[in-house]
């Protein structure tokens, strides 16, 4: 069991992100994108929603074929009907039942008992398995529920016939050793808890979403639920990207295998970026435009000579294909040798490069970084100047 497998949200949980709305067409070009990048199971939406939240996990379905199509829905009959009908043409499908069990969900949202929801989850859980073998149930907010009630619950939906038992830390709460603790806790406290898979769900609102997921695989959560950009409601989600490249970084600390296609990670991340015009930030780690780039001149002298001087990821690993040296007031000779050679001058040309980084160092601000158009016009000045 060292396989980790990866669910995708960013059709679900990252499009309910405020402010995104992506059509029919631009939720099947995400979907091909997850599925080129090879995710383990694709969670498509909430078809019970409405009925543009069902054509598209219809559409989904029959579009995708190496994925597993997984839907989200409430633990209620009808919920599970019309999931189940917006699931049929896929190869590989699952049910995805969740209910809120802690205290605050189940007394100011559900307005309902313990009792009364734990009859609910159990019930709707053996009638959803009579229409699909792979049932996934989420506790809701069950970073906040009582550990009791949680083992009570979750022993009881296995009974009934979930497959994966998702975690979710729903409001962002725990601490990572908490989360890792919580989730080792429930395998050894829940008598069949060797008969589902333990999944995470971490939200951002402490900015821990990736660390928590990390520690829940710590913990022996064997399925990660992700976005694309960690995109999702209000801080966001785990980053799938992140997650994926601390797991295959760091081999040698995690020991698990995960079957993603690395090499497309840049590129998932700009065509989910464009689709829901949301921007990434620079410094966003492994998709970033400025994630394996330099600027000053030590960082530059290293990386030419040894790019794992400063970067512990190579960036065509993840399909990175921006500028790697930039060029600005920090710059040395280093930096601009590597730069103008791909403008024609000769790497050796020292009074070239020296000439052209004291004129860096009297640009204006707003010229900075120097972009191809500076670069031009600073060289035809040299040349001018003879
Ligand atoms: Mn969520």
């Amino acid at each position: 069991m060292n396989k980790i497998l990866i669910q995708d949200t960013t059709l679900r949980d990252g499009l309910q992100s405020p402010g995104i709305s992506v059509d029919l067409e631009g939720t099947l070009a995400i979907a091909k994108a997850l599925e080129d990048l090879n995710v383990d199971i694709i969670e498509a939406g909430f078809p019970a929603s409405g009925s543009d939240a069902f054509q598209s996990v219809n559409q989904i379905s029959h579009t995708i074929k190496h994925a597993t199509i997984r839907a989200l829905c409430r633990c209620l009959e009808k919920d599970i009907d019309v999931t189940a009908e917006a699931l049929a043409p896929a190869r590989s499908s699952s049910l995805f039942l969740f209910i809120a069990t802690s205290p605050i969900h189940m007394h100011h949202k559900l307005k309902k008992s313990a009792d009364t929801v734990y009859e609910q989850a159990v019930s709707m859980v053996h009638y959803a398995r009579r229409l699909n073998d792979n049932i996934v149930f989420a506790a809701e907010d069950a970073g906040r529920t009582n550990f009791d009630f949680l083992c009570r619950i979750i022993e009881g939906v296995i009974k009934a016939g979930a497959t994966t038992i998702t975690i979710p830390d729903t409001v962002g709460y725990l601490c990572p050793n908490e989360y890792k603790q919580l989730i080792e806790r429930l395998r050894t406290t829940i008598p069949n808890a060797d008969q589902a898979i333990f999944s995470t769900h971490c939200h951002d609102d402490l900015g821990m979403a990736v660390a928590n997921t990390l520690a829940g695989i710590e913990g022996g959560a064997r399925q990660v639920e992700c976005t694309i950009n960690g995109i999702g409601e209000r801080a966001g989600n785990a980053a799938l990207e992140e997650v994926v490249m601390a797991l295959k970084t760091r081999k040698d600390y995690y020991g698990v295998e995960v079957n993603i296609n690395t090499k497309k990670l840049c590129k998932t991340s700009k065509t989910v970026s464009q689709i829901t015009a949301y921007p990434t930030p620079k410094n966003k780690a492994i998709v970033g435009k400025n994630a394996f780039a330099h600027e000053s001149g030590i960082h530059q002298d290293g990386i030419l000579k040894n790019p794992h001087t400063y970067e512990i990821i190579d960036p065509n690993e993840v399909g990175w294909d921006y500028d790697r040296i930039i060029l600005g007031k920090r710059s040395g000779l280093a930096g601009t040798r590597h730069v103008l050679e791909q403008y024609g001058i000769d790497r050796y040309d020292d009074r070239i490069h020296k000439a052209f980084l004291n004129e860096i160092k009297n640009l204006p601000v707003r010229k900075l970084p120097v972009l191809p158009g500076t670069i031009n016009q600073i060289l035809e000045k040299i040349k001018k100047r003879g």
